[in-house]
């Protein structure tokens, strides 16, 4: 539904293929015969734009949404992809509010939004023009909520640091964005990037964060034990990992790299080991993300693994979040203290500047 009349593009020509001129009429999008359908008018190209006009809104499925609508059909001529192809800023301001509550300090908010915008732009350089669209709007990449996720303080925040992205030096001493990762809350120590995602960059190196325990509720700092039958593991582990079948079931999972941080460390890296007596290395990061997709049980790596009768249970969890790059927590509770939002990023991303990209 748009709340304005809007244009159906075709991108390839630029071309206007039809103009809609009834505002707030839910318009039903699908496909037949191969082709997609507009409210009942059928379309011949491979991929089309909704255009609306004046605010530029759309509402999917119940949601606004900011700029235009790409819709390309895929091969199997039975279903399409839905993009949201919106500039820089509108889009943050959908993703500051989704991943910071709007009522945190302007300087954490701000600190968000060019964290957000150097991992958006830095996805986007990376991987953006080998395929039709930038980043997800999910946790995979960064959550991105639309217009619901928007208020003025957010607004506040994406405007003030209109183009302002966070660079690192490279070895070639050239000035470089890196995916500016940011997690909820870190436990107490950040963690390096190679640990968790397998990359390296000079600005996501692990700090000690004595912050984040200030703001997180002791019963979000401290998870409580997290258990998964060990049958179930074994089913999610090599479904998405097809190399781990050799394992058979795996009857043992041990801790085989870890960060150590004084009174707690973060696994990084586990062995399994399974019923056919082979055994493989898996980042801890990924078994805990493979076990439990939303994170919201299996919070963190900085944790013990005890084998209970048929069930895992991670045990003495601290944090929220894989813990590389900003900790959100830390950020809140480094602006509660004064500090501004140079001092927070420059704090979690050690080595790096601000500069302006647009
Ligand atoms: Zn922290």
């Amino acid at each position: 539904m748009v709340p304005s009349s809007f244009a159906v593009l075709n991108p390839q020509t630029q071309t206007t293929e039809a103009l809609f001129g009834q505002p707030d009429v839910p318009v039903k999008v699908g496909i037949s015969a191969g082709s997609i359908v507009i409210a009942g008018q059928r379309f011949s190209g491979e991929q089309i734009i909704i255009l609306p006009d004046k605010p530029y809104i759309f509402n999917l499925d119940g949601d606004d949404y900011r700029g235009k609508l790409k819709l390309i059909l895929n091969p199997d001529g039975n279903s399409f992809d839905i993009i949201n192809v919106v500039p820089p800023e509108p889009y943050l301001a959908g993703v500051v509010g989704a991943e910071m509550p709007d009522y945190w300090e302007p300087a954490a908010l701000a600190a968000q939004a060019i964290a957000a915008r150097t991992y958006c732009l830095y996805i986007k350089e990376k991987f953006g023009s080998n395929r039709t669209w930038d980043v997800k709007r999910t946790a995979a990449n960064q959550v991105y909520l639309g217009v619901s996720a928007e208020s003025a303080q957010v607004w506040d925040a994406v405007n003030k640091t209109q183009g302002q992205v966070l660079v690192y030096k490279q070895d070639n001493n050239i000035e470089a964005l890196f995916p500016a990762y940011y997690s909820s809350t870190c436990g107490g120590h950040t963690e390096n990037s190679r640990q968790v995602f397998g990359d390296s960059f000079g600005s996501l190196v692990g700090v000690p964060c004595p912050y984040c325990k200030r703001v997180a509720k002791p019963s979000f700092f401290f998870w409580p034990m997290a258990q998964f039958d060990k049958t179930n593991v074994t089913d999610r582990l090599l479904k998405r990992y097809p190399k781990l079948k050799q394992l058979g079931d795996i009857t043992s999972i041990r801790p085989d790299k870890q960060s150590k941080y004084g009174k707690f460390s973060r696994l990084t890296l586990v062995k399994l080991l399974g019923s056919t007596g082979k055994s493989d290395f898996l980042r801890a990061e990924d078994l805990r993300l493979t076990i439990d997709p939303t994170g919201r049980k299996f919070r963190s790596t900085i944790c013990q693994i005890v084998s209970m009768g048929d069930k895992w249970a991670f045990v003495s969890g601290r944090g929220y979040g894989h813990g590389v790059g900003m900790c959100q927590c830390g950020a809140q509770a480094m602006a509660r203290q004064g500090k501004t939002t140079e001092q927070i990023l420059f704090y979690y991303y050690p080595g790096s500047k601000i500069t302006r990209v647009y």
